[in-house]
């Protein structure tokens, strides 16, 4: 018997590509595709720019590792934004990521409907976020078009939003996973806390179609609201789907489970190929100058309103980057 082990591709002994890393991979005796998103410092920066209370921290992280999961993906040049807006205590988190790898995130949030969620036990992400929709954008540039799939948060988890939205929209059969969780290590100056997440997609792309029987509908002729026909689903996803049921989510977040290593023990049996990595970091991509060029763009009474102490002073919902003006440095010019 082979020792399983030594099938495992080898790490760079640097291992900084460990976090903050995407590993897609294949699995194709089982048409199966999928991702793996590995997330320590990004997470932890972004995070640590805000103050927000843990329960939305949480989500907000578990966003995150959704829209790494997607944007990644993609195969343009350009912007992938997931937007949530719901009636919940966070009403609103946006994450914005630009191809191949920067990531920005925020919130909105109530801070006494997330203090009573919390007091009555209930701050789970469907909890939290309520009912409203969930938008994904692809921004490609000014020249082009936009485009924009949106899917209905109606009290459940952002995984749940992510198949509901593959299989109305793409019509692909996918599983999601993903897992936040905080880490206490000890470092020097006493236990620092810190932000971990984690997460892993899985879809069933056969080359038959007919194989991917949850995608016979066709949305444009479907009318809203149909039951979608209950018709066996094809072995392969069965097994794929089980295997994936059985990721802890410690796996997903633990530094000591490398990605490849979850992946072999997942798929070991049926044959996984994994595929380059990618990294992600976090950046936001606010700058003095756009700033400046956006106060500009305003009426001069709008600006006027803005004055505070002498002073205008802009902070980035991003990132929480302060910019500060006088009056004078940002009137726009006029033409006389
Ligand atoms: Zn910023």
């Amino acid at each position: 018997m082979t020792n399983p082990e030594i099938a495992i591709p080898s790490r760079a002994p640097a291992a900084t590509m460990a976090d903050d890393a995407v590993l897609p991979f294949e699995v194709a005796a089982l048409d199966l595709r999928g991702r793996v998103v590995r997330l320590g410092p990004v997470v932890d920066q972004i995070l640590e720019q805000h103050d927000y209370p843990q329960p939305v921290a949480k989500l907000l992280a578990e966003a995150v590792v959704l829209t790494v999961m997607l944007g990644s993906a993609l195969k343009i040049d350009g912007r992938f934004i997931l937007q949530t807006q719901t009636d919940g205590p966070v009403g609103l988190l946006v994450v914005d990521f630009i191809t191949p790898g920067k990531v920005r995130a925020c919130a909105r949030f109530g801070k006494d409907g997330v203090a009573a969620a919390v007091a009555a036990g209930k701050a789970d992400a469907g909890a939290l976020l309520g009912k409203g929709h969930l938008a994904m954008t692809i921004d490609q540039g000014a020249d082009t078009s936009r485009y924009q799939g949106l899917v209905a948060l109606d009290g459940g988890s952002l995984e749940d939003a992510a198949h509901e939205y593959f299989l109305r929209s793409e019509q692909i059969p996918t599983r999601v996973r993903l897992a936040v969780a905080e880490e206490l290590r000890a470092e020097s100056g006493g236990a620092r806390h810190h932000w971990r997440a984690g997460g892993i997609m899985l879809q069933f792309l056969p080359k038959s179609p007919e194989r991917a029987r949850v995608a016979d509908l066709d949305p444009g002729d479907a009318p809203q609201g149909m039951k979608l026909l209950a018709v066996p689903e094809d072995d392969a996803w069965v097994q794929g789907r089980a295997l994936l049921e059985t990721v802890e989510d410690v796996e997903l977040i633990d530094p000591a489970v490398s990605s490849e290593r979850l992946v072999f023990r997942l798929f070991h049996e049926p044959g996984v190929r994994v595929f380059k990595m990618a990294a992600m970091r976090a950046e936001c991509s606010c700058s003095r100058g756009s700033v400046e060029a956006m106060l500009k763009s305003f009426s001069q009474d709008d600006r006027d309103h803005m004055v505070e102490d002498g002073k205008i002073s802009v902070t980035c919902e991003f990132c929480s980057a302060n910019y500060v003006f006088a009056p004078g440095e940002v009137e726009a010019k006029v033409a006389t």
